[in-house]
């Protein structure tokens, strides 16, 4: 057997990967063709490829190194965990003490409520519990009518069967048989993209009132939830007009649902809270978790529930659980990275120091000719791309053309920065230092020039 390493040519690497590696969400032919970009290390907020680049992180991995790379605490938490108890489950009456430990301080973290966790080992197996838990929930109360679990268009909740049907992705539906029965989607509250001539607050409003028409459509007798990310992240940082998220909380009070907050981005300092529920003001029964709970280090995820419906699950067995529920080497590398990110003081410098700082510079990025809204809230940005800024108008080329333009221009700028149709979108580690937010702004601001010229140049640009 050959030994792979890090030192084989990259090319080489490239042909074995894509003979034998199937990548998520990804034309694998055209991987063939190209190769894929091979990571071999990183540090802070860079990642290093097997050509010697040195890449400034724009999105935490996939939103989730929220610490930032190399921290060796979290590699001894492993270590010790595994040489101590690498394993064992929490079924059948069992327990071990990184469970109890992170799960005591999840509750700690959480809204006061919220106190009670369930664990997975990615956000949308998390969302997969959340299905069955409210649904129990109410046929535990004698309600087993109430079933159905809405959602939002473009939102996204994970790639399970339960994740995707939760999401909004019509190309996720698209295969495989989605969505699963009971749930229902509703427009999102994304202004730039649907609102036309409607005013933001107006619009606003409008969306966020779908719900209670949703409700009263469907009858409250069979509705169990309404699940929502406090912001839509992989639908392309979508930040609603600031009359959305009360409107929401005012339905979901009004009518005997439940919410679930999905916060496996927003969660854990992304939005300047511990929480984007407390950034946008709602009161979930449940938060979905994963990403930032271990800054990636080690894959876990979980849902956090209230009080009301853990007593209520509590009167059952429910019937559900992963052999990696609560893994012990996982736990413990979650639970020193919130001892870190809480102990730093991370989450508060985003809040008062790094997101406003990311934030002044990033709405001057609206200044770009080819930006015609930048949105942020704590450290997740996106810019919508427009050749005519007054009319939103969108390029004459297939959705996502000249984002995908831009994220290649980024990328030979040493920078990551990914696209969502034509809007450009980050979410790096909430360490970044102030200098090197400077520098994604710079090599940012060259991407843009340098997409933008492309996309004149293939004839992509009309002002229409
Ligand atoms: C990433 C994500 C998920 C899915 O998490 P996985 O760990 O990839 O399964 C669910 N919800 C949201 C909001 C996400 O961003």
């Amino acid at each position: 057997m050959v030994q792979i390493t890090n030192h084989m040519p990259t090319a080489e690497l490239q042909a074995l990967d894509a003979a034998h590696h199937m990548h998520p969400f990804t034309t694998q032919s055209e991987l063939a063709e190209r190769g894929a970009r091979v990571i071999t290390r990183a540090e802070g907020s860079f990642i290093f490829d097997s050509e010697g680049n040195k890449i400034l992180d724009g999105m935490a991995g996939l939103w989730c190194v929220n610490i930032g790379y190399g921290r060796q605490e979290l590699v001894d938490a492993a270590t010790r965990q595994m040489a101590e108890l690498p394993y064992y489950n929490t079924f059948f009456m069992t327990t071990h003490v990184p469970a109890i430990a992170l799960s005591a301080k999840l509750a700690e973290l959480a809204p006061d409520h919220l106190n009670h966790v369930f664990y997975s080992s990615s956000g949308s197996e998390a969302n997969d519990t959340n299905i069955r838990l409210v649904r129990t929930y109410w046929a535990e109360k004698g309600k087993p009518s109430k079933s159905i679990i809405i959602s939002r268009k473009n939102a996204y909740h994970g790639s399970t069967l339960g994740g995707a049907s939760l999401g909004g992705m019509g190309g996720m539906h698209a295969q495989g048989g989605l969505p699963i029965p009971d749930i229902y989607h509703i427009d999102q509250p994304n202004w730039w993209a649907e609102g036309g001539d409607t005013d933001p607050a107006e619009f606003g409003l409008e969306r966020a009132r779908q719900l209670e028409k949703a409700i009263l459509e469907l009858g409250e007798d069979r509705v169990a939830a309404f699940i929502a990310e406090p912001v839509q992240g992989a639908g392309g940082v979508i930040v609603p007009p600031a009359t959305y998220w009360p409107e929401i909380q005012r339905i979901c009070d009004k009518y005997e649902i439940l919410l679930i907050a999905d916060e496996v981005i927003c969660g854990f300092g992304r939005t300047g809270n511990w929480f984007g529920s407390e950034t946008v003001g709602w009161k979930p029964d449940i938060m979905t978790i994963a990403k930032g709970l271990s800054s990636g280090y080690q894959p876990i995820g979980g849902s956090i529930v209230s009080d009301e419906i853990a007593k209520v699950i509590g009167n059952c067995e429910f019937n559900h659980g992963y052999t990696y529920h609560a893994h012990p080497v996982a736990a413990a590398v979650a639970l020193e990275n919130l001892r870190i990110l809480d102990e730093e003081g991370i989450v508060t410098r985003v809040r008062d120091e790094t997101g406003p700082y990311l934030a002044k510079k990033w709405a001057e990025m609206a200044e770009h000719p080819m930006v015609g809204e930048a949105q942020i809230v704590g450290m997740m940005g996106s810019l919508a791309l427009t050749p005519n800024k007054a009319t939103r108008a969108a390029f004459k080329a297939d959705a996502g053309t000249v984002g995908y333009l831009c994220r290649e221009r980024c990328f030979a700028n040493n920078l990551v920065m990914r696209h969502v149709g034509d809007r450009m979108i980050i979410s790096p580690p909430l360490t970044m230092t102030l200098e090197e937010v400077d520098l994604l702004i710079e090599r940012a601001w060259k991407s843009l020039d340098e997409g933008m010229a492309e996309a004149k140049k293939q004839g992509l640009w009309e002002e229409g």
